[in-house]
């Protein structure tokens, strides 16, 4: 992928980012409002959780990006191009601004029949298997990554990827689409299990809207 279409895509399969990328008149990227309440993914996400990762870390993340950015050709970019264009420290407030709604925009109240369908459930199907499979694999990854990062679920030229990066690194970066990802930062999943990843990464089947994942599959 050429670096605009990596944009375009960036910015197609972060499904708010017209919100995300909302402005006021002096040029400072927002906090957006999460899609639910703080306490919509208990029992297995925390409200207190969410207040942190959410109220505090992303809060703390977007006003990095919004004063490294202030006063350089990165001011008026939008979160995608700032994340595709910088280095060094605005590069990785922006990627985990991207990052963090990227995946919470992709968590729902808990509910049991969630599971992919569709063109995407063949899709994962045929690489992994079964649904279950994939999911094994997906744990494993997770529970490899040595230090903070997250794991991915990415479609790499038609093929369908588990991936994992370290600290704010972002499979855009290398051209592939990502399609779902988990948070394996300890700020994530420390004040609900400590040091127990495994249960984290139980719960947040739990709580992943699968149709979310579909429509960035579809773009
Ligand atoms: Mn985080």
């Amino acid at each position: 992928m050429d670096k605009k279409t990596t944009i375009k895509t960036a910015q197609s399969v972060l499904l708010s980012s017209s919100k995300v990328n909302e402005k006021g008149s002096d040029g400072i990227l927002k906090l957006q409002l999460l899609p639910y309440s703080h306490n919509a993914l208990e029992p297995y996400i925390s409200e207190r959780t969410i207040d942190f990762h959410y109220g505090k870390h992303l809060a703390t993340y977007v006003d990095n990006t919004n004063k490294q950015k202030s006063g350089t050709p990165f001011a008026d970019m939008s979160i995608e191009e700032i994340m595709l264009s910088a280095s060094g420290g605005l590069f990785n407030n922006s990627a985990q601004v991207y990052n963090h709604y990227f995946q919470f925009e992709a968590f729902q109240a808990p509910n049991e029949n969630n599971a992919p369908t569709g063109n995407l459930k063949q899709a994962l199907e045929k690489e992994f298997g079964s649904i279950d499979e994939f999911k094994k694999k997906f744990a494993e990854v997770a529970l490899g990554l040595f230090g903070s990062g997250y794991t991915w679920l990415v479609d790499n030229n038609g093929k369908l990827e588990i991936q994992q990066t370290h600290n704010a690194e972002n499979p855009l970066t290398e051209g592939k689409k990502p399609l779902l990802n988990l948070d394996v930062w300890e700020h994530a999943y420390y004040l609900d299990v400590q040091n127990a990843r495994a249960k984290y990464v139980e719960n947040f089947w739990k709580v992943l809207n699968w149709s979310a994942v579909e429509k960035r599959f579809e773009k």
